[in-house]
């Protein structure tokens, strides 16, 4: 593992909040001694739900007890799976009491006990149990707040601790999932390209690399995540830990999340559920990266050079049209919300002139940079494919229909400039939406 520890090495020593991330092989017997060396001998609790607390909570429990840790434990059920709400977090925090929390789980255990030992201003132990997602390590709760989806700031663990033996024996959907959400980094790096170009949010030297340089490389062994083989789950573990660390870095979840983020948020916040079970953060993130990459492939093909600018600038929606667009496309703190970061980016006609002019000026450029970045959809669809993650909106209940409206609500609900916002301001949305997403998977 000196490999692992070489790339994660650097990265922890920058981080203000993380002390350690120990990834191994038969490393949980490490927990005590990890407990002891970043928070102390006080009493701890467990936090995780049948699940986890039987693939490894359970084991924890026992070794803290038999180093003479005084250690509780806050079992929720596994069924329904838990759901990331503030409301959870809360609950969490007041079980608490004067104990170190400890996430025993994967994305929604960790980010309800993040928000539960922020709110209490203490720092906690994560101990990962799948490769499901790149929460651990992010100084952010995605949670829902009265229905609205957004990520909170709260402190990273202070320590992680992956036990790659515990996520191999995960369910194998997970790695898949986890598999779909680096690839939207992918998408999110073509979104971070165009808003660097476009002079509305420079690329940052620490984080963009942290994510970039070696993603191609995370995503080059979809098969033996699948198979759940050691060396390819510690890679998916590195990369999402990686992307957390460079959303700590940077502040924002920008290195990490663009449209891609946006769609999967719109199915997540509407409870997309199948068979009655929540459908994973790595799920939707896996369809919202195909769409963004479908309407990146069909705005490569496209000449902005050409684009006629005094005309687009004088057919552009103004702010009265797009609130009202928000309140046909979603209700109650949802559109309050979406309302506040629609105004955020709006840009009047001047700026949004300027704009166009730069976008003329640089697309030439900016064309190549997002072609020698992004992956072509049939490329990412076959990788995720082999990963195990899906790769039609159909297998996580999402019909063309209703995925062409979560594109549409999706460019509201964030101030941050993704591809949506390009192709709305070029006066090609409507267009790129037909188009783009009129392929064979897309119809039903
Ligand atoms: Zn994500």
């Amino acid at each position: 593992m000196a490999n692992v520890n070489d790339i994660l090495g650097p990265a922890v020593e920058r981080s203000d909040a993380i002390a350690e991330i120990a990834v191994g092989n038969a490393i949980l017997a490490d927990a005590p001694a990890v407990l002891r060396r970043h928070f102390g001998d006080g009493p701890a609790m467990v936090v995780a739900d049948e699940n986890t607390f039987a693939a490894a909570g359970k084991a924890v429990v026992e070794r803290l007890e038999a180093a003479g840790v005084d250690v509780a434990t806050h079992i929720l059920p596994a069924r329904p799976r838990p759901k990331p709400t503030v409301e959870l977090g809360r609950s969490i925090a007041d079980a608490l009491g004067d104990r170190t929390p400890i996430s025993v789980g994967s994305g929604v255990l960790n980010d309800v006990t993040k928000y539960a030992a922020h709110s209490r201003d203490r720092a906690y132990l994560c101990i990962a149990t799948a490769a499901s997602m790149d929460g651990y390590s992010s100084a952010g709760a995605p949670l829902s707040d009265q229905g609205f989806k957004k990520t909170i700031p709260c402190r990273a663990p202070h320590a992680i601790l992956a036990d790659l033996d515990v996520i191999a024996r995960a369910p194998a959907e997970m790695s898949g999932w986890g598999y779909g959400d680096l690839a939207g980094k992918v998408p999110a790096g073509g979104d971070w390209l165009i808003a660097d170009a476009l002079g509305i949010e420079p690329i940052d030297d620490v984080a963009w690399p942290l994510v970039q340089d070696n993603l191609a490389g995370w995503l080059s062994a979809p098969g033996a995540v699948k198979a759940g083989e050691p060396k390819a789950l510690a890679d998916l573990f590195v990369g999402l830990t990686l992307s957390g660390l460079a959303m700590e870095f940077h502040g924002t979840s920008r290195p990490a999340s663009g449209a891609d983020h946006q769609i999967a948020h719109m199915w997540e916040m509407e409870g997309l559920t199948l068979d009655g079970e929540r459908v994973s953060h790595g799920a939707c993130v896996s369809i919202g990266t195909l769409a963004a990459l479908r309407l990146f492939d069909w705005l490569l093909d496209k000449d902005l050079t050409a684009l006629p600018i005094d005309d687009v600038v004088a057919a552009a929606a103004s702010i009265d049209t797009k609130r009202a667009e928000i309140a046909s496309l979603m209700d109650g703190t949802l559109a309050e919300r979406a309302i506040v970061e629609t105004e955020a980016k709006h840009a009047d006609p001047e700026t949004h002139r300027a704009r166009l002019h730069t976008l003329k000026e640089t697309w030439p450029t900016l064309k190549e940079r997002l072609a020698s970045h992004l992956k072509r959809t049939a490329e990412m669809e076959r990788l995720l494919r082999e990963a195990g993650a899906p790769t039609t909106p159909r297998e996580i209940g999402i019909n063309p229909e209703h995925l062409r409206t979560t594109v549409h609500a999706a460019r509201f609900i964030r101030s941050r400039y993704t591809i949506l916002d390009l192709i709305e301001e070029c006066g090609l949305f409507e267009a790129a939406i037909s188009e783009a997403l009129a392929a064979p998977a897309y119809v039903a």
